[in-house]
């Protein structure tokens, strides 16, 4: 069982939260202009690096905001969160 800190209530169990995905992918800028093989790889292309992530969360059993996660896939230690928009801790 994982404990994740919400950047506004502090650490909570995980059956607490949704995970969202990948922190890291970026909606084509222009979306009418972006070409098939563009939303393609927005919606189905991931990097699957072992070690840490950045992945999205949101705390639907307390504030329901949602923020970033980073967290080691491998040994499921958590490296620090953060409200959307704001940078992360640093990778240990
Ligand atoms: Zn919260």
């Amino acid at each position: 069982m994982l404990l994740i800190d919400c950047p506004w209530c502090g650490p909570r169990d995980q059956r607490e939260f949704n995970y969202g995905g990948d922190g890291t992918v970026v909606r084509p800028p222009d979306p009418s202009a972006a070409t098939d093989e563009a939303w393609h790889d927005y919606i189905y292309i991931r990097d699957n690096p072992r070690g840490s992530h950045v992945e999205l969360w949101q705390h639907n059993a307390g504030c329901r905001r949602w923020f970033k996660v980073r967290r080691d896939v491998v040994t499921h230690e958590m490296q620090g969160s953060a409200p959307i928009g704001r940078e992360l801790p640093p990778k240990p």
